[in-house]
């Protein structure tokens, strides 16, 4: 076979689908988020040529918590005092201070027994689900139908039962639960907030429908934490629910600002998974200086709402600015704000020239990751953000609204 021939032709598919992707280099800078330097295709490093500013306007750091002064401390401290990796898995050797007090402060965070680390939303998902739905004698996983890949591919892997229901619809959802065998295991799986159209689950009322079934609940809070709820447990925090949940996962890597992953739970349930899920025993731990970065982030979101309150006045602000300029967005109660193209070129069109010659960066999304139909550019306004950097995105925007003939939204 020729195997390089393949790969080509497999790549060339996706150019002739405009679904090739090709990545930002960006260097970040400590003291100026969200503002970063770009380089161009091909620029090698040191070259001083082809650079420039941008403001990044599609960051997951939705705080910044990657650049603060507290998590960086932390870190650089957990470098000089434990070195910079963990030195194997968990069992062997890789177990160090700061991962045991990450747990705790994670469990602290959810109101759960316990907690327990991955090496990333994604792994922890995949390797929760995964066990749950392979371990679980006769198990079925009731999926939501938008759950984010990672969650998908720990059911699949799991071989589970799986039951898809209608997306934040706990009358479908019941309907599903109805129709099973009441003596069967099953997990009802969703998220809270989901992150391209910015919407939010009615978790109260899916917990009722599945409590009535006797059913597991497992809730992906990866793009609330840190965000939502007093103390940033996320939006069960915020809605009084957490102990009615029975697995909440989140991430270390958005609004916290660093890298990992982790479930909370009973301590029967993390220990079960501790000891059964291979994508949890197979790998090296975090370096034990990300464990203490995300234990100081968690910590500073626990007790300093300034952050958010701020990142929610900036939201308002550009929904507000978007809606006087005509700018089709979707509504929605979260801090995403999706700014609909509907069509696939001139969505990747417009993400080029705000890059190229207005200094924005914010990458398109087309499809698969959404449908067709529904492209869209999707802003996550920080507390760091200013006013004017609002009002240039938005100008921006106008201009080439205009420019390319997109339709306005009737006021
Ligand atoms: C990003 C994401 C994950 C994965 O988290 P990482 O820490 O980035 O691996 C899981 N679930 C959802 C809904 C996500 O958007």
């Amino acid at each position: 076979m020729d195997y390089e021939g393949f790969f080509r032709s497999e790549i060339d598919a996706l150019r002739d689908e405009g679904e090739y992707r090709v990545f930002a280099n960006l260097e970040r800078h400590v003291g100026a988020f969200p503002r970063a330097t770009r380089r161009r295709d091909g620029a090698a490093q040191g070259a001083n040529d082809d650079r420039h500013e941008v403001t990044v306007w599609c960051s997951n750091d939705y705080l910044g918590m990657g650049q603060n002064a507290e998590v960086r401390a932390a870190m650089v401290d957990a470098i000089e005092t434990c070195g910079a990796g963990a030195g194997g898995t968990r069992n062997i050797s890789g177990t160090n201070v700061h991962h045991v007090a990450l747990e705790a402060e994670l469990a602290d965070l959810h109101g759960k027994e316990s907690a327990l680390l991955f090496t990333s939303g994604y792994v922890s998902n995949w390797a929760a689900l995964g066990t749950l739905g392979s371990r679980l004698p006769g198990c079925v996983i009731l999926s939501d139908a938008l759950n984010h890949a990672s969650m998908i591919e720990g059911m699949r892997h799991s071989r589970a039962d799986k039951r898809i229901w209608k997306h934040n619809d706990p009358e479908d959802l019941r309907r599903h639960l109805a129709a099973l065998d009441p003596a069967r295991p099953k997990v009802v799986a969703f998220e809270s907030v989901y992150s391209m159209d910015g919407d939010i689950a009615p978790i109260a009322e899916i917990l009722d429908v599945a409590e009535e079934f006797g059913a597991m609940t497992y809730l992906d809070e990866v793009h609330a934490v840190g965000l939502y709820g007093p103390r940033g447990g996320g939006v069960a925090e915020r809605e009084g629910l957490m102990d009615r949940l029975t697995v909440i996962e989140g991430t270390l890597g958005k609004a916290f600002g660093v890298m990992g992953g982790y479930i909370a739970a009973s301590t029967a349930l993390c220990d079960w998974v501790r000891s059964y899920a291979s994508g949890f025993i197979f790998t090296t731990s975090l370096p034990p200086a990300v464990a203490a970065g995300a234990c100081a982030s968690i910590r500073h979101l626990k007790g300093s709402d300034a952050e958010r309150m701020r990142q929610r006045a900036m939201v308002a602000l550009l929904r507000r600015r978007l809606d006087q300029m005509g700018i089709p967005h979707l509504p929605n109660p979260s801090h995403i704000v999706p700014v609909m193209v509907k069509d696939p070129v001139k969505c990747k069109m417009i993400s080029d020239i705000l890059l190229d010659d207005h200094g924005i960066y914010v990458q398109p999304i087309n499809y698969p990751t959404v449908p067709r139909g529904t492209e869209r550019l999707r802003f996550t306004p920080s507390p760091l953000h200013t006013e004017a950097d609002v009002e240039h995105l938005v100008q921006s925007l106008h201009a080439l609204w205009s420019q390319c003939a997109l339709s306005r939204a009737v006021a």
